[in-house]
């Protein structure tokens, strides 16, 4: 199956001549099964649309959006929200689930900050989602570049809500804190599988490291809100899943989103199968009655998706859970 929305090719992209996974592409391909009816996505065509990528290219910004081929971004382009994906366009792993290029990154964009700012006041955004590539070759990977992104938008617009949505900062002493320091209003950290698949879809990373990172947040700054993601659909049990939410609990993670995998290309992990949206349902209600203040759950869910409205709703969960 084919990128589901593959819209890289419009604009220039640093490393774009380049193979965009050169460590698959002798890869045997994965056949996945058929896309059913639910999994519906629209091509982007709106003005909104257009007018949010008129503005990343000029200010040459990365957004996950278009880098991981989100099914969601005519949707959500066209309402002009956006997730900027900042340490430049080239991760330095190679998870198999993901369609972020790979390889060895370019230096650092150092007006990456202040042009991500300045995005997110002239597109109005009451609430920014920003994410990154994984930067391991980085002393701190790449934590002083997020808070210098985080501050620069409460710079340039006081009122918007930020998100930010982490590496696992694998092996940075004291990486996290900085982060967790700058005071983000959402800390996201997703674990987008279950610990027995890590070594075949998230080889470089550790399933503990990131739930200690979690924690570490809540630890650190109670007030923050935590938040993590999973894909279903890799080959996951229910079981399975629902020790995740048990663990991701312990770690007093607020908010859950769930949204099932979908296969970038051939080349990378096969789509085990297709989670129906009564399954999602049903995980959903659990997760409440697990004790998250928010869960959203749904074949397109994604961390970023409605991250505004979410973010409203979070708070107002919580207010009411004080009362
Ligand atoms: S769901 Fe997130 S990544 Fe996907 S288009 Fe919307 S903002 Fe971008």
């Amino acid at each position: 199956m084919p990128t589901l929305i593959d819209l890289r090719s419009e604009g220039e992209k640093p490393g774009e001549s380049r193979p965009r996974h050169p460590e698959k592409e002798r890869r045997p391909d994965n056949a996945s099964p058929r896309k059913p009816d639910w999994i519906r996505v629209r091509a982007p065509t709106s003005l909104g649309y257009h007018e949010t990528k008129e503005l990343v290219r000029d200010l040459k910004l990365h957004t996950v959006c278009e880098e991981a081929g989100c099914p969601n971004i005519g949707e959500c382009w066209s309402h002009k929200h956006a997730t900027f994906m900042i340490l430049g366009g080239i991760c330095t792993r190679a998870c198999s689930f993901c369609n972020v290029a790979t390889g060895k990154p370019l230096p650092l964009d150092e007006a990456e900050p202040e042009n991500v700012a300045f995005a997110t006041a002239r597109m109005g955004l009451k609430h920014v989602v920003v994410t990154s590539v994984d930067r391991d070759d980085l002393e701190d990977g790449g934590a002083d570049h997020f808070v210098r992104t985080i501050r620069a938008v409460r710079n340039a617009a006081p009122e918007t809500t930020i998100e930010i949505l982490t590496p696992d900062f694998l092996r940075k002493p004291g990486a996290a804190e900085l982060v967790i320091d700058a005071a983000p209003d959402v800390f996201n950290h997703n674990l987008e599988t279950v610990p027995r698949l890590y070594h075949s879809i998230r080889p470089g990373a550790r399933y503990y490291q990131s739930l200690r990172l979690l924690d570490s947040v809540k630890q650190r700054d109670p007030n923050q809100f935590t938040k993590s993601g999973l894909m279903v659909g890799l080959g996951e049990t229910k079981d399975e899943v629902l020790q995740v939410m048990d663990d991701l609990r312990v770690a007093n993670v607020d908010f859950l989103t769930i949204g099932q995998y979908l296969q970038p290309t051939k080349k990378h992990a096969a789509i085990d199968r297709f989670w129906t949206p009564e399954e999602f349902k049903a995980l959903e209600t659990i997760a409440y009655a697990k004790g998250f203040l928010m869960v959203s759950a749904s074949p397109l869910t994604r961390s970023s998706h409605h991250a505004g409205e979410d973010f409203a709703r979070l708070k107002a969960a919580r207010l009411a859970q004080q009362a």
